[in-house]
Parts: structure tokens; C-alpha cells; sequence
């Protein structure tokens, strides 16, 4: 793979492609990957480098007016975020999480991937805004064409798991009529046994002769004909501000579901307001997933709802897959109750004592209580010997094939244990409960946006302004989720989660309620231009041969995380732009031939 730095290259050039894509994340990378072999000549422009950067880092700031503000939602942002992404932080992106670096937020994420349900594409009466252009079976053939892309088992995300898993008699469960068995797999790194999949890492491994990729690449404008009807250029700046211009055929925007919306809204040089946004639309319907935790199961019940709910897995062509248990409202009960779609699952939580945590805090000189914390390491060597020889088993000194089989058969025997050590690392941890987390769906709504700054970032460009309004809806569905797991638990005896206070006495207000990481809903798709940026195809409406992929497009979002179903659309984009260019290039070679 060609990978180079616009730095390197010679100061106000003009690079020429036939497609350009925006942003080197899954979406971007994923529509790459299509081309690759075709007689079309791709060019992804990525604003960071292969590693991540402060500099380019810096670029992701935005500036936050709305949600999430009160001081709990801070802390526990920075407590979920923090852990989960080392290059954010709360000061620089008060909403939002993402990464700019080759494979983009990919560099971060936590691999759990689900399809949308086909109740997510519905018109629902009781969502406003709701229903997308096409079914989920029209979705079906490209979901199993992302599911390659991302190493996953077999697509199955709902109680026919069981039988995919060779069982006769699934174990007995809630009332279906109310709740449903979900299940999000993980995806495996091709390249790393003991990791997640990274998308840049993968991507540069691939032989494309016809792909190149430029790195410190920022795009700052999209640009058109006179009339602003058509697609013209992208001019791009190096870091240091130096800058190029890119002429192709077509364009793709997948910088993610914040910068596509900016990038629109700050091209004004033949539409004032921005391009594809006649209707005032773009930027509008900001969705995030909102993320709580609805409750806790009591250490002694850990080992039965690990079981229940802890994780599966498959073999499937050669491989061990993981599969995760979870809970929705069926389709029945989100329209009795006017509900979210929504999910609860389940997360292992540590012990304050934990060895590892302690021993971090005691070499960061950061420990409260150094005393207790040097307790907590003596009385846990046990724990602490694991935890050597698993670095020893991270360690190059075994060839990956050996650990690949190593970790096939550990996940194969004991799943919960293996996505542990993915979690934590290969740290062994001592347990204190099991949390019920929530992830519920967010009703779109126009006032729910993003506009431009009058702040700039180093590059010129207004940063993003953010005004995210979390949704009344959201918490009551989470809440109502909590409270029937309850008692459809009581009912069949098992053990129940001891449900948070505001669950019990429905203060929905009080649940302490996060964005996710999962921005979306910001040029939402419509075959109506007076309702969506994008037309089914992610064709940005009134301007040709600009699409734009990611989760900006969704109209709703689901419960799901997006990752899958962004690669699903942009998989399905990828054959769209095939088509488009193909006829366009085969009127240029019929004019050429009349000798027009
Ligand atoms: C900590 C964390 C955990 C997550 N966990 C999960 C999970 O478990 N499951 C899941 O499905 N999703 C998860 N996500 C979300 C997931 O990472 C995103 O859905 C996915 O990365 C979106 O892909 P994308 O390509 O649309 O956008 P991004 O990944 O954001 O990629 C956009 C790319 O565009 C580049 N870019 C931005 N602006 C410009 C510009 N002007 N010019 C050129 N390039 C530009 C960026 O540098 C970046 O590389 C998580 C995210 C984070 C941060």
C-alpha cells in the first residue's frame, strides 16, 4: 500500500484521482478496500498520520453548548473515555470521542459490533422522524459483506444464536413477548491474536496498486462548479498549513459524523450556508447513543449471570468468535410503552483492592491511601504471577501462529476468560460485581445540532459547535428495560439486578447519562431533500458526485453500535460510486470516440 505524507510533496500541487475519499476511518478505508483491483484510481486523504499526534489531535476540538454539562455525566465521561481513548480528553472534546490517525477511531474502539433490527428501519408512529428509504433484508447481502471486512462470525444477533451454538433448549429466559436475548460479537484482529481489529494497521498490509493513501492530509473545503451543482475539487493543508488541491471525478466524505457536517457547512464559496444545505438540514438530528448504568447484580450472583450473560463462542472457519448476551424490549413492547430501542449488558466491575489498579497508582504517585494499596499488591501475588506470564505470552518471543491457536482454543473453552484479557490487556483483575450497563437508541430531533464556531483551529477552519440534547425518551426506555429484567428475573428465579435508585423511583432525570463515541444523524439520509442531506444512495442531494459515509447518514440509530452497519452502507456505497463512475466514464470514452 502507498502510503505518504502530504508533507513530503511538492508545496501547491494539484493531485489527481478519480475518487477521493475523506478520512482514512472504517468508513473511508472500507469503500478503499472495494476498489481495490478496479481500473478506478482512489486517493483517501487522512488528516492524521499513522500514529496519533497532539497536533492532529488538536484539530478534533469542539466547542460544547449542549449536553452532557452536570458534574456526574463529567466524571463519568472521564472516567469512560478516558479509559477507553489515551489521546481524549474532556477539555478538548466536552462531546464526542474520536481519534485522528489512520483507521480512525478504530485506534480506540472496543471491537463489539451488532446489526440493526429490521424494527430500527421502520416507520414507528411513536418516533418521530423515524423510518429509513430501504428495508433491513435490502441491507442484508452488504451487512454480510462488512461482516468479512471486519473478521466476524457468522451475522446472527438474536435468540437464534442458541442454536447456532448447537444448543437444543436455550436456556429459560424472560417472556419474549417482553424482552429479547441479544447478542454483539467482537471483532478480531487479523494481525494481533490478542487484539481487536485496528483498521489502519490492517489496511497498509493490503497490495492496491490503484489505492494510494496520503497521511497529514486535512481536508478545509469542498469545492463545485460555478453553479454549486457538482463536485469540482478538495483543497488540502498539511499540518503546518501548506496547502494543495485535489481534482477527481467523484467524493466521498468519511471524516465522521462530526467533521462531514463541518466540512459541508464551512464550504461556502458557491452556497453561503454551506453545500447540501438548501434546507438547513445539515447538521441537524445530532444522535448519539446514551450510555448508564441501570443497576448491579451482587457479588455472589457474579458466577450465574457471567454464565447467563457473560460471553459465547463459535468456531467458524477455523476461527474462535466471541459473542456477547444481552437484553432489548421486544418489538411489542416498544409500542405498548412508547419505547427506545434500547439494551442492557452486562460489565464486570473491580475491585477497589485490585492489585493492578493499585499497583498503577502507587508508580504514578497517585494513590490516596499508599498504605492499603501496598496491601492490596502483597496479598494478591497469585493474581500478579498471572499477570507476568501473560506479558511474557504479548511478548514477540512466540510466533503469532502458535499464539493465534493459543487464543482460538482459550476463547473456544473459556470466552468470559478471553475477553478479560482483551479488556484488561492480559491484567488479571479481581471482581467486585457485575454492572448492568444500558445503551438506548436517541429519538432525532432537528434542535439536537451541530453549526460552526466563531473559534478556529490551527488550520483556519471554525471548529465544530456542538449543541447534543440528550432525550427524556431515552432515560424512561432504559428504565423501563431495567425494572421488566427485574422482575421477569424474579419471575423465573434467577438472580435480579438490584436496580440504581432513579430506576426505581423513575427520576429519569437523575440516571447519569453519557454520549457514547457513537455520533450520527448530522446529513441524515431522505429521498426528500426537504427532509435529508443525502438521498438513499449517501448522495448529498443537489450536488453530483459528492457522497458522503458514515454514521452521519443514519435517520435513526438503533440500540446497535454503528460500526457494522457504517460498513454495511459504505460497502453498499462503494458499488453505488462504481456504477456512477463507470457510466461517467463511459460517456467520456463515447465523446472521445465521436471525437467531441
Ligand atoms: C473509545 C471508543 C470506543 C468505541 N467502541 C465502539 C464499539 O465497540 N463498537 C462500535 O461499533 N463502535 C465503537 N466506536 C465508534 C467507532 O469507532 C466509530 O463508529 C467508527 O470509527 C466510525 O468510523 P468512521 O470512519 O465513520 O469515522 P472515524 O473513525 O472518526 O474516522 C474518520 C477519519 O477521518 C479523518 N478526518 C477527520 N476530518 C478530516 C479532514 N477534514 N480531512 C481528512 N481526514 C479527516 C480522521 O482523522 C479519521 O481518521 C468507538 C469509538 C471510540 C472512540
Amino acid at each position: 500500500m502507498r502510503v505518504e505524507n502530504l508533507a513530503e510533496l511538492a508545496a501547491n500541487a494539484t493531485i489527481d484521482a478519480d475518487l477521493v475519499i475523506v478520512g482514512g476511518g472504517p468508513a473511508g478505508l472500507t469503500i478503499a478496500r472495494e476498489f481495490i483491483g478496479s481500473p478506478i484510481q482512489v486517493l483517501v486523504l487522512e488528516s492524521g498520520q499513522l500514529t496519533e499526534t497532539p497536533r492532529a489531535t488538536d484539530l478534533n476540538t469542539v466547542e460544547s453548548i449542549g449536553e452532557p454539562k452536570g458534574e456526574a455525566e463529567i466524571r463519568r465521561r472521564i472516567e469512560w473515555h478516558g479509559a477507553g481513548s489515551s489521546s481524549w480528553s474532556q477539555q478538548a472534546q466536552p462531546y464526542g470521542v474520536r481519534c485522528r490517525v489512520l483507521g480512525g477511531s478504530s485506534h480506540a474502539w472496543a471491537g463489539k459490533v451488532a446489526a440493526f433490527d429490521s424494527t430500527d428501519f421502520a416507520k414507528r408512529d411513536w418516533i418521530p422522524y423515524s423510518g429509513w428509504p430501504f428495508t433491513l433484508e435490502s441491507l442484508t447481502p452488504f451487512i454480510d459483506r462488512a461482516a468479512v471486512t471486519l473478521n466476524l462470525g457468522p451475522n446472527c444477533y438474536d435468540s437464534e444464536f442458541w442454536s447456532l451454538l448447537g444448543l437444543k433448549t436455550p436456556p429459560a429466559g424472560p417472556d419474549p413477548q417482553l424482552l429479547r436475548s441479544f447478542f454483539w460479537q467482537i471483532a478480531r484482529s487479523r494481525l494481533d491474536s490478542g487484539d481487536i481489529m485496528r483498521f489502519g494497521p490492517e489496511f497498509v498490509t493490503l497490495d492496491a496498486p490503484n489505492v494510494r493513501v496520503l497521511v497529514t492530509a486535512t481536508v478545509t473545503s469542498i469545492d463545485t462548479n460555478a453553479e454549486g451543482s457538482a463536485f469540482d475539487g478538495l483543497e488540502v493543508s498539511t499540518i503546518d498549513g501548506v496547502r494543495s488541491r485535489v481534482r477527481a471525478k467523484a467524493a466521498v466524505l468519511a471524516a465522521s459524523a462530526i467533521e462531514n457536517p463541518r466540512l459541508l457547512l464551512a464550504s461556502t464559496k458557491t452556497h453561503s450556508l454551506g453545500l447540501g444545505n438548501a434546507h438547513d438540514l445539515v447538521g441537524r438530528f445530532l444522535m448519539d447513543h446514551l450510555g448508564t448504568k441501570v443497576g448491579a447484580y451482587k457479588a455472589a450472583d457474579c458466577p450465574e449471570i457471567g454464565k447467563r450473560f457473560g460471553f459465547y463462542s463459535i468456531r467458524h472457519q477455523g476461527q474462535a468468535h466471541i459473542y456477547m448476551h444481552g437484553m432489548t424490549p421486544s418489538r411489542e413492547l416498544q409500542e405498548r410503552e412508547s419505547l427506545n430501542n434500547c439494551a442492557l449488558y452486562m460489565l464486570e466491575e473491580w475491585a477497589p483492592d485490585d492489585p493492578w489498579g493499585a499497583i498503577r497508582r502507587l508508580a504514578g504517585r497517585n494513590s490516596d491511601k499508599p498504605l492499603s494499596d501496598m496491601l492490596a499488591v502483597a496479598s494478591s501475588p497469585g493474581l500478579l504471577l498471572k499477570g507476568v506470564a501473560m506479558r511474557a505470552f504479548e511478548s514477540n518471543v512466540l510466533p503469532e501462529s502458535f499464539k493465534r491457536s493459543v487464543v482460538n482454543a482459550v476463547i473456544n473453552q473459556f470466552p468470559n476468560f478471553a475477553v478479560r484479557e482483551f479488556r484488561t490487556r492480559s491484567l488479571p483483575h479481581k471482581l467486585k460485581s457485575i454492572a448492568v450497563e444500558g445503551i438506548a437508541e436517541q429519538r432525532p430531533n432537528p434542535d439536537s445540532r451541530i453549526t460552526l464556531s466563531d473559534k478556529k483551529d490551527a488550520l483556519g477552519m471554525p471548529i465544530a459547535r456542538v449543541d447534543w440534547r440528550g432525550d427524556h425518551d431515552a432515560r424512561r426506555s432504559l428504565a423501563r428495560l431495567g425494572q421488566h429484567l427485574q422482575t421477569e428475573s424474579i419471575r423465573i428465579d434467577i438472580p435480579a439486578p438490584q436496580l440504581d435508585d432513579w430506576v426505581i423511583e423513575e427520576r429519569h432525570d437523575d440516571g447519569i447519562f453519557i454520549d457514547s463515541a457513537h455520533t450520527a444523524g448530522t446529513t441524515r439520509m431522505s429521498d426528500d431533500p426537504r427532509q435529508g442531506v443525502v438521498d438513499q444512495n449517501c448522495r448529498v442531494h443537489g450536488v453530483a458526485g459528492l457522497y458522503v459515509a458514515g454514521a452521519s447518514v443514519f435517520p435513526t440509530s438503533g440500540h446497535a453500535n454503528p460500526t457494522l452497519m457504517i460498513l454495511a452502507l459504505a460497502t453498499r456505497l462503494a458499488d453505488r460510486i462504481k456504477l456512477d463512475l463507470g457510466r461517467q466514464i463511459d460517456v467520456a470514452s463515447h465523446a472521445d470516440a465521436a471525437g467531441n
